[in-house]
């Protein structure tokens, strides 16, 4: 019974909505947020507040319902409500590509250009010199052609989409011969032959996981036969005794048999990495050099530049797929094309791209850059004076990431965070929730901030959301 009068006697004293309100509004320094937002959020708070003096009110003492401290939560739930969900994050993952945290980090030229574009209107759809309606695309038709050698370009929203067009209208109804060391599957189920189902093709596979010979293609090619495809096998790699089919040998088979030959080459790239010492990637001009009729590729991974698929060949091909009806789904927008428009533009001069271009400065950056932001880090780190919580510097490996360069491991240099009051999965939980928040990997038991992909403003930061912890343990 006395459970019950304390219980009436709570919620006797939950203040109103209106009560709140009006002492919100008196302590308001600006009157910009939303009268809903703010009425919404106090009732959600004492809502709850309600919620537990029914459950649990013995856990509850009178200071909960001062007004003060509902203010306090108000305050809080409105600043959450107004903040927005997609925000920038810090990757210290070292994964140079992390489709979880966006891949490519834009160029300032891109971003000039975008804001250029986008903050008016635009030539979009407009021909200049004829001031007749124009394409979309013809913007980047040059300099696409250009970089690559090819008669032609298109682009539509990602390179997903692009093979699925592409296969659409080259071979719908039709026999695609593939070689089973070649069935992709990338993140966010991306498959090959599921593509090919949706695109309408049917799928012909042929040779081993291991080894594929130009007589598997011969033997399978019929009337039906749509499209030679070659995948490139962004994220993985068969080593040892394999065998594939060059594209070359590919482009020699489908003349002869007047079939069209597509390589879906994921990343793509207009730069020779093994110039730099990395991974031989094949380059968008050697597959176009070889004889491909069709070569699709991300605009976001290695590229460097914003999400879209870019598609490049044979004239007569591109044509028909600038007149297939799916082209209007999967098209490109504004924003994109003005980002896509100003990287390709970096890449008129490759010493150019390499410095503006953040995916390649990370790919590229000399470990002694690497080592240096490494101990700015450990340094602002080891100035917090905390007996709980302990920094190392450690030499670990990072990645490219984003489906592209599997074996390649990139010597960087980490800070491996420890502590024995905090489990390594909190330090992980708490840099999550920092503002950025900070995303970093677990390895050996110690929450590992790698230097390579972190920005040398970011480093500040980090030490602040690392203060911040010991401060709470
Ligand atoms: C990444 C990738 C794709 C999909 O590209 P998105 O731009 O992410 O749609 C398709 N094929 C291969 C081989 C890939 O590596």
């Amino acid at each position: 019974m006395e459970n019950e009068s304390l219980k009436k006697e709570l919620l006797k004293s939950l203040p109103g909505v209106d009560h709140i309100f009006t002492q919100i509004q008196k302590n308001m320094i600006s009157n910009n947020i939303p009268r809903t937002v703010i009425i919404d959020s106090i009732r959600t708070c004492i809502e709850k507040i309600r919620l537990s003096i029914l459950k649990n009110h013995n856990t509850l003492s009178s200071k909960d319902l001062d007004d003060s401290t509902i203010i306090y939560k108000v305050n809080t739930l409105i600043a959450k409500t107004l903040a927005l969900n997609l925000k920038k994050t810090i990757n210290a993952t070292g994964v140079i590509l992390h489709t979880n945290l966006g891949r490519s980090v834009l160029p300032e030229e891109v971003l000039k250009n975008i804001t250029a574009v986008s903050s008016g209107y635009s030539n979009l759809e407009l021909n200049l010199s004829t001031g007749k309606r124009g394409l979309r695309y013809s913007c980047v038709d040059d300099i696409l052609c250009k970089l690559s050698g090819a008669e032609a370009a298109m682009v539509v929203n990602n390179n997903a989409a692009a093979v699925l067009l592409c296969l659409e209208t080259i071979a719908k109804d039709k026999q695609v011969i593939v070689s089973r060391g070649e069935m992709v599957e990338i993140g966010g189920s991306f498959r090959i032959p599921d593509v090919m189902v949706k695109s309408g093709c049917i799928l012909k596979e042929i040779g081993t996981t291991n080894r594929t010979h130009v007589k598997d293609y011969e033997n399978a090619i019929t009337d039906n036969t749509g499209l030679l495809l070659k995948v490139h096998t962004s994220n993985y790699s068969i080593v040892g005794f394999s065998l594939s089919v060059s594209l070359n040998e590919l482009h020699s088979i489908g003349l002869k048999h007047k079939i069209p030959v597509m390589e879906d080459l994921g990343s793509g790239t207009f730069i020779d990495f093994s110039k730099y010492g990395l991974t031989k990637e094949p380059t968008i001009s050697e597959s176009i050099a070889a004889g491909a009729d069709i070569v699709t590729f991300s605009g976001d991974k290695l590229l460097g530049g914003p999400q879209a698929g870019i598609i490049i060949g044979k004239k007569k091909i591109i044509d028909k797929i600038k007149e297939n009806p799916l082209t209007r789904a999967l098209r490109i927008d504004k924003i994109t094309l003005s980002a896509l428009e100003a990287t390709l533009n970096l890449y008129r001069d490759e010493k150019k791209a390499i410095r503006s271009i953040p995916t390649l400065k990370m790919l590229l950056s000399p470990f002694s850059e690497i080592e240096k932001k490494a101990e700015m880090l450990n340094n602002l780190i080891s100035n917090i004076k905390s007996t709980k919580l302990s920094a190392t510097l450690l030499a670990k490996n990072s990645k490219a990431g984003g489906g592209s360069m599997p074996l390649l491991k990139l010597q960087s240099k980490c800070i491996g965070l420890k502590s024995d009051t905090l489990s390594t999965r909190k330090i992980e939980k708490f840099m999550r929730a920092n503002n950025p928040p900070v995303i970093g990997r677990i390895e050996d038991n110690l929450f590992i901030i790698d230097l390579r992909t972190v920005k040398e403003k970011e480093i500040p930061i980090i030490a602040k959301a690392v203060k911040q912890i010991t401060e709470r343990i």
